[in-house]
């Protein structure tokens, strides 16, 4: 089976009934672009950016990100490359950064909100993303984003350094979709209001099972709870997949559940249109897509998201494909 998904890796994956699945790539530094190509990655779903800050002693300057990005977007060229805008905080601590100490870091100042609360940090991001859009198809996501106004928010900040930009006689594309992470329960729950302001979602499985679930993501003791198949949580993303498609926007997923192609299936009948995951698993997931029927792959995750418990829905998933094959 791997080496017929290797073979087909650079083919589109096309479910049964001729639903294009877009399966991209998860980058984390610009060297890991070139191995998203070779791996048959339809674009990218998500480029974290923090490698740039935290291989570094210093705030990366607007050059050294336009550098950085440019070489992402021009592997890519005509295929779409979802870069996000930094997401510190939580977890994620930078040396040179004053960022507060928090008794609850996942629950503070981190994603977009420090962003928006350290405007120079996110403006110099912004113009080196803008410059670099001229050199492949850039999409901006926003990471942690659980509101309207903080979408909003970072709109006009695009809006502004753009301004900045083409007065200073810079070129910038005029058709950036900006996009959010839809990553705590709450975005989740009004993804029909956020739905109705911003390009495309792409679902983080990582934090969003962390935020339903209460049970931290890098915690061993609460690992057992830390579950993305519970059905709080398929529940949630069927609800985002329902919202984007009912006023037609793109959405995806780039947590690691989408890397798992004993998924794929689940995840096409939850609704997603595209999912991102490391490159090394790009072939394999292709190849399942091939595979899957949307009317079962529904009516699959429909059973899944009204099963009991995490438990049962593995079990259901097992049942089924037995059912149907
Ligand atoms: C996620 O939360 O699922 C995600 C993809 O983002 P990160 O793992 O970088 O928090
Ligand atoms: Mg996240």
């Amino acid at each position: 089976a791997q080496a017929r998904a290797e073979a087909r890796a650079h083919e589109s994956a096309v479910t049964r009934d001729g639903r294009r699945i877009e399966v991209f790539a998860n980058v984390g530094k610009p060297e890991d672009a070139d191995a998203a190509v070779a791996a048959g990655a339809d674009g990218v779903g998500l480029f974290r950016t923090e490698f740039l800050y935290f291989d570094n002693d210093h705030w990366p300057t607007e050059e050294e990100q336009y550098e950085a990005y440019r070489r992402v977007l021009e592997a890519f060229g005509e295929k779409p490359v979802i870069i996000r805008t930094l997401d510190i905080g939580g977890d994620k601590q930078l040396p040179y950064a004053q960022l507060p100490v928090e008794e609850n870091p996942f629950l503070g100042l981190r994603g977009i909100r420090y962003c928006l609360a350290e405007p120079d940090v996110f403006r110099t991001q912004l113009r080196a993303l803008l410059r670099a859009s001229v050199h492949g198809t850039l999409w901006v996501m926003f990471p942690m984003v659980e509101n309207v106004s903080e979408f909003r928010a970072a709109k006009e900040w695009v809006a502004r350094c753009k301004k900045e930009l083409e007065d200073e006689g810079v070129a910038v594309r005029e058709d950036i979709p900006l996009g959010i992470m839809v990553e705590t329960p709450a975005a989740a729950l009004t993804a029909d209001v956020l739905a109705r302001e911003v390009d495309f979602f792409s679902i983080g499985t990582n934090d969003l099972t962390q935020y339903t679930l209460a049970a931290d993501r890098g915690n061993t003791d609460v690992a057992s709870l830390y579950d993305p198949l519970h059905p709080a949580v398929l529940r949630l993303i069927r609800m985002t997949c329902v919202a984007a498609e009912q006023v037609g926007i793109p959405v995806g997923m780039c947590g690691e559940m989408a890397g798992d192609a004993e998924l794929t299936e689940l995840l096409v009948g939850l609704g997603l249109q595209e999912l991102s995951m490391s490159s090394a698993f790009v072939p394999l997931v292709k190849e399942r897509v091939r595979g899957v029927d949307t009317r079962m792959a529904r009516a699959k995750a429909d059973a899944a998201a009204a099963a009991e418990s995490p438990e049962a829905v593995r079990a259901k998933l097992a049942a089924v494909d037995g059912a149907g094959t």
